[in-house]
């Protein structure tokens, strides 16, 4: 838990958030500015920087992550299709530094995106 962290604040419930699926190590919520019909944000409750930071450290909830992304997926009715995207560093467009999946859909996405 870093007290400085926005999304480990949300995991402390210092935060409020609209939590739609929770398991023992990862949490997902819905996007405050969503950019799709369904935004759902996917974390692991521990923090790591980013995906490639989360991959190095323990692969298996690098796992448990993708995982829970598909099940939100299948719940949120996306058998149409959905993205996910991990926005990585600066260039990347990263804004919170505790790795997290978005899940869009609910629409057709274009790609490549605007
Ligand atoms: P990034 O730009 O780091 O990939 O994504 C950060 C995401 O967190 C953005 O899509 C932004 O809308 C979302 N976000 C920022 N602050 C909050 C918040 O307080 N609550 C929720 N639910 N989402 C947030
Ligand atoms: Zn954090």
């Amino acid at each position: 838990m870093s007290a400085d962290c926005l999304f480990c604040r949300i995991v402390a419930r210092e935060i409020p958030a609209t939590v739609v699926h929770e398991t023992e190590r990862v949490l997902a919520f819905r996007d405050i500015n969503p950019q799709a019909p369904v935004h759902v944000v996917v974390i692991p409750k521990e923090h790591h920087l980013d995906v490639s930071a989360l991959a190095a450290a323990d692969p298996a909830l690098a796992g448990e992550l993708l995982a829970a992304v598909a099940q939100v997926a299948r719940a949120e009715g996306l058998e149409h299709g959905f993205r996910t995207v991990f926005n990585s560093g600066a260039d990347g467009g990263q804004t919170v530094f505790h790795v997290h999946a978005h899940l869009l859909g609910g629409r057709g996405l274009a790609w490549p995106p605007g």
